[in-house]
């Protein structure tokens, strides 16, 4: 998992760097994804109470949140919506393109390759790699897909620095491994399972399950309304 520092720069806080927790990070892309719906909606400021409510967070967490990387909005004024998408996505570093390599074009890793969010963020997958011969030679969505073997080469030459892997859990460490020999920086890991990676390769998991098993925990653990 990536470390929670994160150095300010001097366009968003003339602080020293602190250490940012984790969850007001998370928090980030969550006032980002709500920031986009309101500039849809027509809104061109907006305040922390607005950008907090339909999060469920109080005005003064999404403050507190933001007062970590700087001063941002002003007093009556309440933010313009889109200075703070800019800095908000200056700080989690998607302010430019985030060249992306896929592993595994089975069934999720197809559907993956189909979703438009990635791009629209900033991710543009630019290579699919898979062990079976018989998938690779052939585009999916645009993607153009390789023989896993091919990987170094096209991260080289492709500028690729983050990896998505979308193989069954008993290949995730080895695909992963060669994400990291071939030199990416940061792996996103559909597979459920938790890698063993060097310290310098930030790395998230989703596992779609495990998200399941905790919704299931919680309403079969729901109070009954008073
Ligand atoms: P399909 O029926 O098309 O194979 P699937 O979703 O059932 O789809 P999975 O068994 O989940 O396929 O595997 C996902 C993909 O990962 C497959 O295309 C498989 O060839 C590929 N794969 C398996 N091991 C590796 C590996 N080490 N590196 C890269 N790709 C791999």
């Amino acid at each position: 998992m990536s470390s929670g520092r994160h150095k300010p720069d001097s366009a968003t806080s003339k602080d020293t760097p602190k250490v940012v927790p984790k969850a007001v990070v998370s928090r980030l892309s969550l006032y980002l994804r709500e920031l986009h719906h309101l500039i849809a909606a027509g809104h061109a400021t907006t305040s922390s109470g607005q950008l907090g409510q339909q999060l469920g967070f109080r005005d003064a967490q999404v403050r507190r949140d933001l007062a970590y990387f700087g001063h941002f909005g002003q007093p009556g004024v309440g933010y313009r919506c889109d200075e703070l998408v800019a800095a908000i996505r200056k700080i989690l570093g998607t302010d430019r393109e985030w060249r992306v390599a896929m592993i595994g074009v089975g069934n999720l890793g197809r559907a993956l390759l189909g979703y438009k969010g990635f791009g629209s963020q900033g991710f543009r997958i630019v290579a699919a790699f898979d062990v079976d011969l018989a998938k690779t030679g052939q585009k999916i969505e645009g993607v153009p897909v390789f023989p896993l073997d091919d990987l170094p080469q096209m991260v080289r030459d492709q500028q690729i620095e983050l990896g998505l892997v979308a193989v069954p859990a008993t290949a995730a460490q080895h695909a992963a491994d060669r994400l990291v020999a071939a030199g990416v920086s940061g792996i996103l890991n559909f597979a459920p399972v938790t890698l063993n990676l060097p310290d310098r390769v930030s790395h998230v998991g989703v596992d779609l399950a495990t998200e399941l098993e905790q919704l299931c925990f919680s309403v079969a653990n729901r109070r009954p309304e008073p």
